[in-house]
């Protein structure tokens, strides 16, 4: 079956898709509409230019193609250039992450959680507990708002999953720059609504602590870990 053609024509500039009369009979061979063909040749290409940044495929960039968007961050044009760091900053960021999360293995976590959380329902409840976790032996001992404590045991293949899931899935290593904002800093004299200490296999020491709401995947670990004490 032969493909459809759609209505109108492209505009390689502006990079929309326009009708026929929106095109010079020249411009139609050159892929560029009216609008777009009483601008400069030079703002042209720039537009050009915006257009390929903000249609890069999602896919993992090619060789070529990652090397064409890193010159853009030198682009002299500055519209192009805080685009293309934009871009390149979220590609790469993407990118060191899933490299560095190979070399992370969580050997003990603490977590500890002060403040309201919402429930499965949706519902807030508040919840004053610590975790903490080894993995060697593994175990998790849980103390709860009462001073009660708790110890088990699980099964390691189960805890090494879980630890393996909040390291991937749950990125905790980035929870600092994820969810604490620099501005939290100076509010010392705030108590923590959440912290988590992480100790990991290559030597690395992590911790956080944050006078906000627990995000998601900070409740996410708690609902966790909380159920292997079912
Ligand atoms: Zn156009």
């Amino acid at each position: 079956m032969a493909k459809k053609k759609l209505p109108g024509h492209f505009c390689k500039v502006c990079g929309m898709r326009k009708s026929n009369e929106s095109f010079s009979g020249r411009g139609h061979a050159a892929h560029i509409c009216k609008a777009c063909s009483r601008l400069s040749p030079a703002r042209q290409a720039e537009e050009m230019t915006l257009h390929r940044l903000e249609n890069l495929p999602l896919r993992r960039l090619s060789e070529s193609e990652m090397m064409w968007l890193k010159n853009r961050t030198h682009d002299h044009r500055p519209e192009v250039k805080s685009l293309a760091c934009m871009v390149y900053a979220q590609r790469f960021s993407r990118q060191a992450r899933n490299q560095k999360k190979q070399e992370l293995s969580i050997q003990t976590l603490t977590l500890n959680i002060n403040g309201e959380i919402c429930d499965s329902y949706g519902d807030p409840i508040y919840v004053k507990e610590n975790y903490q976790v080894s993995r060697t032996p593994p175990t998790v001992v849980r103390t709860q708002e009462d001073g009660a404590s708790q110890t088990i045991a699980p099964p390691p293949k189960i805890l090494a999953k879980l630890l393996k899931w909040t390291v991937h899935t749950l990125e905790i290593f980035w929870w600092g720059e994820d969810y604490c904002a620099p501005a939290d800093a100076g509010q010392e004299d705030e108590t923590p609504l959440w912290s988590v200490h992480v100790e990991y296999s290559n030597g690395e020491v992590q911790d956080v602590e944050s006078a906000d709401d627990p995000p998601d995947h900070v409740s996410e670990l708690l609902f966790a870990l909380a159920e292997l004490f079912e």
